[in-house]
């Protein structure tokens, strides 16, 4: 677990008072955009915004504007087709939050799902223990915590990660249970549910996306670490001769799918865990790491996790969840390869990659070249001038497109304005009907990062439009924009 963070001054966006963070791990890569940018942009376009910000803000909360959404539904149904729609041996999940208590002492998070946390009794700010060289003390001029004689840190004790709730209507008679802190944990409980109705057999897996909770000691870095978040995770059961090679195999498939979808591969790398950062189940994990503006860190963790979760339900519920298997007529406990990645950070990862500044006519514009799957809006239909008809036609053809594509329709503003801000939201592809239009029924594509203009038969939209979504994409930053 790395939990490097770093401060953000979030224009306009409300900071976590209990995180000052500082970004040891900050790359030089001279095209790594900064955070600042990002917030920024996120904040301009409504992607994201600090959460309750008209009672103050909730330290490092955050809700999803209109096109955060679409950007972070895009990214969930890319995992989605890659984990279960292109194949047949995943199946689907939608477990619980709220589950019995006793699985997390069954998995070991109530006992020591923690981080050793320490206090400044002059700052008041809490700190992990392990990291300090890594985290900002709260005076001024900002040191490591513990680097200057007013410093006055406690002892390390540990901390556990599990938000606490009760269930019942009397808080006082109700049971302590714990919001999830990952997705895996359902998907081990319910195990034994698909191996009798879903008449699966290993290797197969079973899929999950969803909220998860860590009350985080050091939060930040925007979406990066927060305490409420969202997991895509996939449990992978295979016999214990078989691990190893499925290890692999998820290794590489889950490199593939991020270089499919456009992030830069001189931005992606695999870590192997050193023995000492191995969790207690675990003989082998690697993380995909991103070069994130604060360095290179964690986007998902891939972890052969032996039969521990399947033996430990196995021993609390006193439910067999070992298989057995007809061919070779042996009982085994399946071993568990997880492929776990964070949506909200896999974002950060997007938008940070496309994040892009060049200048148009001797005007400097942003723009997100996404790839066009996980662009939020796929075309933007716009009439050149607000008369005419134009704006009918414009209307009629957004129509059509949006059946099958997500696309927005706007009218308002100089035409270079609409450009500018469809481009800094994304959006691929941009429709312009003009006077031409009215006469031949044909309009033009814009292209967001060639800024080529090709005129098309508006009955050949949407195959021409779907074509282009279907092709393979490399981002144009790895090639120059405009070659
Ligand atoms: P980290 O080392 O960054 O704390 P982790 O190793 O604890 O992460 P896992 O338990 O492997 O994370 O969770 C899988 C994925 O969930 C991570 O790779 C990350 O993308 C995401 N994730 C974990 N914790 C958070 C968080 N607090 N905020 C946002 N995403 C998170």
């Amino acid at each position: 677990m790395d939990r490097l963070t770093c401060p953000v001054s979030m224009a306009g966006v409300t900071a976590d008072p209990d995180t000052a963070q500082t970004p040891q791990n900050a790359q030089t890569a001279g095209d790594v955009v900064t955070m600042d940018k990002l917030v920024s942009l996120a904040k301009r376009r409504g992607f994201v915004f600090p959460s309750s910000e008209i009672y103050g803000g909730l330290g490092s909360s955050y809700d999803y504007g209109h096109y955060g959404v679409l950007l972070k539904n895009n990214v969930k149904a890319q995992w989605w087709r890659a984990m279960v729609q292109e194949r047949d041996d995943i199946v689907a999940l939608d477990s619980a939050i709220i589950q019995s208590p006793r699985t997390w002492e069954a998995s070991g998070h109530v006992q020591s799902f923690t981080d050793p946390l320490v206090d400044c009794r002059t700052c008041k700010l809490r700190f992990r223990a392990d990291r300090l060289d890594e985290e900002e003390c709260g005076r001024k001029p900002s040191k490591h915590p513990g680097e200057t004689p007013d410093c006055d840190l406690t002892g390390a004790r540990d901390f556990n990660l599990l938000f606490e709730t009760t269930i019942g209507p009397v808080r006082e008679q109700g049971s302590t249970v714990y919001l999830r802190p990952e997705t895996a944990q359902g998907i081990f409980l319910n195990f034994k549910h698909y191996l009798q109705f879903a008449r699966k057999k290993p290797p197969f897996g079973i899929a999950q996306v969803g909220k998860s909770f860590r009350n985080e000691i050091t939060t930040g870095n925007f979406i990066f670490r927060t305490r409420e978040f969202e997991q895509m995770e996939m449990e992978f059961f295979v016999s214990p001769a078989a691990a190893e090679t499925w290890f692999e195999y998820w290794l590489a498939e889950r490199m593939r799918w991020y270089l499919e979808l456009g992030i830069r591969e001189n931005h992606l790398r695999l870590r192997a865990h050193d023995n000492d950062e191995l969790s207690h189940y675990s003989s082998a994990t690697d993380d995909i790491e991103y070069l994130f503006p604060i360095g290179w860190q964690e986007l998902e963790g891939i972890a052969n996790r032996g039969d521990y979760d399947l033996r430990q339900h196995s021993l609390h519920s006193g439910d067999d969840l070992s298989y057995f298997d007809t061919e070779t007529r042996t009982r085994y406990i399946p071993h568990v390869i997880e492929p776990a990645a964070g949506v909200d950070r896999a974002m950060l990862a997007f938008l940070a990659d496309a994040y892009d500044e060049d200048e148009i006519e001797g005007e400097s514009r942003t723009v997100l070249r996404l790839h066009p799957a996980v662009a939020p809006v796929k075309v933007a239909v716009l009439p050149l001038v607000r008369k005419d008809g134009q704006p009918e036609l414009a209307r009629e053809v957004h129509g059509q497109l949006r059946g099958v594509l997500q696309a927005e329709y706007d009218e308002g503003g100089a035409i270079g304005r609409r450009y500018r801000r469809q481009d800094e939201i994304g959006t691929p592809w941009a429709v312009t009907i003009d006077h031409q239009s009215l006469e031949d029924r044909t309009v033009t594509v814009r292209d967001r990062d060639t800024l080529a203009q090709t005129r098309i038969a508006i009955d050949d939209l949407k195959p021409e439009l779907q074509r282009r979504l279907d092709e393979p994409w490399r981002s144009p930053k790895l090639r120059g924009a405009r070659s």
